[in-house]
């Protein structure tokens, strides 16, 4: 490819919009350009590196055994009825009308149109176990769309889905699709772990992400020190303290606490430390039969966080989490969050393992302007379950028993999920079995944001100059730099000659031949990321020579004008 017929588009200047390095670093060497919020047009060098995760990716799936198709993108709303999902996944599933007034969905994910498909074409257990995938455009309609490309709303997901007659058999393929994701993210260059996580709207029993370790990530991932125990921080189970609550002293008495609305603003005022101090948090009840729900209280160690996705899964507490208004607490309580307690409150009380090993606390008075001191559990608050409601921290045990925790920072990239039975028995999808009995089918389903992967791989793979590609995902594998083209007609003849040369040995060449100012030229092969730079000026072709660069350790060597086509063939691991 020559820059002068190309769409280069890089850029000089940071991008303003850009907080992480790699959309940064996306948008300035001319991979991405946004089109609208979370919505990207794919430049030739950014499409030339997603084609390369693609091809890696299609390899391992199918060295599994899966099978590729295309679906559509629009999808009918219908269908989404039939799963449950249309009202329950919310506002991130975009809903639209044809001009007959159909209604439609733009997928978010697949498992309605694979199971609507499969519960057609698959009849017999003898056709399983079956793993179909795609790699196409999803959207959802994200709350928050930032990063870049690494959380967009319209993106690019390898999506796959297994459908078996047993749950043996599913065992059987969720292993083969963990070892493959292990396979890619390697082959990728990319440093990750896979966790166990939560399984979300998506939904299932039993599920791992693929998180690629890097300070931009979104999520935080706990793992052990001495095991191989590793959890998306949702998913990680804090164990109870081992240690004994503490005997109850004084009775409890009031204090004022006025304008404090916070642990922290309550702790100061007591003059006690922040972990003396309840955390009372109002979340709502599952909606009931007549549209009302109740109140529930959830209370925490001051210092700790509450666990969203631990709380939604608590029996009857509304799943996702809902907090309740200021205005229904007020109704209920009598006071404002920031003076809430356990103490005379109507509704059912839940305890954190932490929190249940306090004593002589203090706590919200449920009235505002006041906190109650050396309040007890059972001696002054006689009803409340105990359960696991905070996030793991930093130092705390293991939850297999081996080792302490410790937190990263991870970008998912892929997770594989154990659906069971959930979408092929809401949609019908079955098989007649050996005994002739009508079974819903076992299904698996297995996703990679292969637009996140870019990002990601930048953010773990870059320096001050721009990218540093792994192998196998550069755009490009060689750069030609021609200085003074314009005014040496013999590095235009051999700049082009090399050109050629590499070309007709299938290397993917860029060849920079704008006759800018080479230190444009430089910039520009660092900061996309070429791995191997050779760079033909006037003064060297006096005596014979060029000049190699290697992006990754920037060293550079002088290499014969006629040895050049066999080093870089030994540098691409061609020789
Ligand atoms: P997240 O928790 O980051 O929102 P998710 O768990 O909802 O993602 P999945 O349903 O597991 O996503 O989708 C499979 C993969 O698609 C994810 O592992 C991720 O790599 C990618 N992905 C999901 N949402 C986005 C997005 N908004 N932009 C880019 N990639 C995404
Ligand atoms: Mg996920």
């Amino acid at each position: 490819m020559r820059t002068s017929r190309y769409l280069l588009a890089t850029l000089k200047e940071n991008p303003v919009e850009a907080v992480v390095d790699s959309h940064r670093l996306m948008l300035r060497a001319g991979l991405i350009r946004q089109v609208a919020s979370g919505i990207y047009n794919w430049l030739p060098t950014g499409l030339r590196v997603l084609s390369k995760v693609e091809a890696i990716i299609r390899e391992e799936m199918n060295k599994k055994g899966a099978i590729e198709i295309a679906m559509p993108v629009v999808q009918p709303a219908d269908l989404w009825r039939e799963s449950g999902r249309y009202v329950k996944y919310g506002p991130e599933l975009c809903r639209l009308k044809d001009r007959k007034q159909n209604e439609f969905v733009l997928g978010p994910t697949h498992e309605e149109v694979i199971t609507a498909l499969c519960r057609n074409e698959i009849k017999s257990a003898r056709q399983l176990p079956m793993n179909l995938y795609q790699i196409q455009t999803k959207f959802r309609d994200e709350v928050r769309p930032r990063f870049g490309v690494m959380r967009g709303r319209e993106f690019i997901m390898k999506d796959a889905y297994s459908f078996h007659v047993d749950h043996e058999s599913l065992e059987q393929t969720y292993q083969d699709m963990y070892d493959a994701y292990t396979a890619i993210f390697t082959r990728l260059g990319l440093t990750f772990r896979a966790v166990e996580a939560d399984t979300g709207s998506i939904g299932g029993n039993h599920s791992h992400e693929f998180q690629v370790l890097a300070d931009a990530g979104e999520d935080t991932i706990a793992y052990s020190d001495e095991s191989s125990y590793a959890a998306n921080i949702e998913m990680a189970e804090a164990l109870a303290p081992n240690e004994e609550r503490e005997a109850p002293g004084a009775a409890y008495s009031k204090a004022p606490t006025p304008g404090c609305h916070t642990v922290d603003e309550a702790a100061a005022a007591l003059g006690i430390p922040a972990d003396k101090v309840l955390k009372s948090l109002v979340v709502r009840g599952e909606t009931k039969e007549d549209g009302t729900h109740d109140l529930i209280m959830l209370c925490l160690r001051g210092n700790q966080e509450l666990n969203e996705i631990k709380a939604g899964k608590i029996p009857s507490v509304a799943d996702p989490i809902e907090f309740a208004t200021e205005e229904e607490i007020a109704a209920f309580t009598g006071a404002h969050p920031g003076s809430l307690g356990p103490i005379d409150f109507k509704g059912r009380i839940i305890f954190d393992r932490a929190a249940d090993k306090m004593s002589n606390f203090a706590c919200g008075a449920n009235e505002d302007g006041f906190h109650l001191i050396n309040v007890n559990l059972d001696r002054d608050i006689p009803n409340y379950e105990v359960m696991d409601l905070r996030n793991v921290e930093e130092g705390d045990p293991s939850p297999d028993g081996k080792g302490k925790l410790h937190l990263r920072k991870g970008i998912e990239v892929g997770q594989v999920f154990m659906l069971g039975t959930k979408y092929s028995e809401a949609m019908g999808a079955t098989v007649t079995d050996k005994n002739g009995q009508n079974i819903p089918m076992e299904m698996g389903c297995y996703g990679i944001g292969v637009t996140r992967v870019v990002a990601a791989a930048i953010e773990q793979h870059h320096d001050d100059k721009g990218i540093v590609w792994p192998e196998g995902m550069a755009p490009f594998q060689v750069g030609i730099i021609a200085l003074g083209l314009g005014k040496s007609e013999a590095v235009k003849a051999e700049a082009e000659k090399l050109y050629e040369e590499l070309e007709a040995m299938g290397v993917e060449v860029l060849y920079d031949d704008r006759d800018e100012r080479a230190g444009v030229m430089f910039s520009d092969m660092e900061l996309i990321g070429i791995p191997h730079v050779i760079t033909i000026g006037a003064k060297g072709l006096d005596k014979g020579i060029v000049e190699y660069k290697n992006r990754r350790t920037l060293e550079k060597e002088e290499i014969k004008r006629e040895d050049v086509l066999a080093a870089l063939k030994q540098k691409l691991g061609r020789a």
